[in-house]
């Protein structure tokens, strides 16, 4: 039996919002009723237009508005994608029975027609945020003292937000240099990097991620004219994401080589104190110009005055020695550790999220409890409380201070101690 393609739309038109509302449209980011029925009132035009035979620009002008709509209630582009899909999948198994295939592939062209409107409007607003976000990234780093390695990240950032403004307004004139090896970025990278960074495997993933992200920048320039918009968002985020992985290693990278030339403690070999303020600062700002969150945590040896008393102060000393040891065996060389006071420490886990710097710490808190120390032919044991916090790249940048940071995670060593000792407590 032949059926009518417009009947069809026309007959199932509830069935289709509704399947649709249940299986794909997430409204907008929020419960609110009103906010939700709204978004559903553009979906009704959308579904009755087709029903219709509405033209193609009246739909897709409807599908932008409601696109502007759901952005402005910050539904990302991923989810606005999806329903695209979804509508046109629950269309399609509609229509399966219409013999008409000139209309089927009508309703195909035009969800593309739909996906590139939409696509195209998504594109001018994250190109305007990436930019102002690149702005935000490079005053932070403008906050570092010491920047010989950050310097290039910076030198990177620029590069990338000016593809970003060339893919904003179309332009391939003075296109930003897409050959990675004449890139200011990878002129360091080719040249003076490979004596700085000594680890094959640090050097080799960060020359694969700026081949890639070349390889990307070539392809945006190829497709700039090509007015598919939603190509050109995906290639763009994947410059983006790859930026922030090589700021990541950079960052790491400024550790090793900072661990290397800050001045040690004489007994410990734990960096001093005194450098605490500056590797805080360091690390504050690239963490939010990477997008990464760190972990600090205070730690402070329990009942030490009785080791000293008990075995003397150069048994102390040998315990606290053999702790720093510890500590190092467990985080990365581009990790940190401080003497901040006798037998308190500051120990910085850079690009690492809350629970699996935990992890490291329980590790280094374990093996110490389960060490004897040999003094004197005596045998020590000892053990370590400590306070932590991730701090994240996102949270009220530049409100908070290294003492507010410090005075949480001395709050929660004061914790660890209250609840027994030899434990970790966190925020
Ligand atoms: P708590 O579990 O509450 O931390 O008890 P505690 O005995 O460790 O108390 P507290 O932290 O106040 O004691 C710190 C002791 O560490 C006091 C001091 O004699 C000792 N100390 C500080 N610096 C050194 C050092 O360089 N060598 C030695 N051997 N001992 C030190
Ligand atoms: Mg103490
Ligand atoms: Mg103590």
């Amino acid at each position: 039996m032949k059926c009518d393609f417009t009947k069809i739309l026309q007959n199932n038109k509830d069935d289709i919002l509704n399947e649709f509302m249940d299986k794909y449209a997430t409204c907008v980011d929020s419960y609110d009723e009103i906010k939700i029925a709204k978004a559903k009132n553009y979906y009704k035009q959308i579904v009755e237009s087709l029903a219709n035979n509405m033209d193609s620009k009246h739909i897709v002008d409807t599908y932008s508005m409601l696109t502007i709509y759901k952005m402005a209630n910050n539904v990302p582009y991923i989810i606005i994608t999806n329903e695209i899909y979804g509508l046109k999948n629950i269309l399609l198994s509609k229509i399966a029975t219409v013999n008409d295939s000139s209309k089927i592939l009508n309703l195909i062209s035009l969800f593309k027609e739909i996906h590139n409107a939409v696509a195209k409007i998504y594109l001018s607003t994250y190109t305007t945020d990436l930019i102002v976000m690149n702005k935000k990234r490079l005053e932070s780093l403008s906050d570092i003292i010491d920047k010989e390695v950050i310097k290039h990240y910076e030198d990177h950032l620029f590069w990338l937000t000016n593809l970003t403004k060339h893919i904003k307004n179309f332009q391939k004139d003075i296109f930003p240099e897409v050959d990675e090896n004449l890139c200011a970025f990878g002129k360091w990278l080719h040249g003076d990097a490979k004596s700085i960074i000594q680890s094959d495997i640090r050097y080799k993933s960060l020359e694969s991620m700026h081949t890639e992200l070349h390889l990307f920048a070539k392809k945006i320039f190829l497709q700039l004219n090509d007015k598919e918009y939603y190509v050109l968002i995906s290639y763009l985020e994947k410059c983006e994401l790859l930026s922030l992985k090589i700021g990541t290693e950079l960052t790491l990278v400024d550790n090793i080589q900072m661990n290397k030339k800050v001045t040690k403690d004489f007994l410990t070999g734990a960096l001093n104190r005194n450098s605490l303020k500056s590797i805080f600062t360091t690390q504050y700002e690239l963490s939010y110009s990477t997008g990464n969150s760190f972990v600090i945590a205070m730690c402070d040896l329990d009942y030490f005055k009785r080791v000293n008393d008990n075995y003397g102060h150069l048994a102390g000393d040998k315990v606290l020695k053999i702790f720093v040891e510890t500590v190092k065996k467990y985080i990365r060389n581009s990790d940190i550790i401080i003497r901040y006071g006798g037998e308190e420490f500051i120990i910085l886990l850079s690009a690492i999220k809350k629970m699996q710097g935990y992890k490291v710490l329980q590790k280094i808190r374990e093996t110490f409890e389960e060490l004897t120390i040999e003094f004197d032919n005596k045998k020590i044991k000892s053990t370590v409380s400590m306070g932590m916090i991730e701090i994240k790249p996102d949270e009220n940048h530049n409100d908070k201070h290294l003492d507010e940071y410090l005075m949480i995670v001395d709050k929660m060593l004061y914790s660890a101690k209250a609840n027994g000792r030899n434990r970790i407590e966190y925020l």
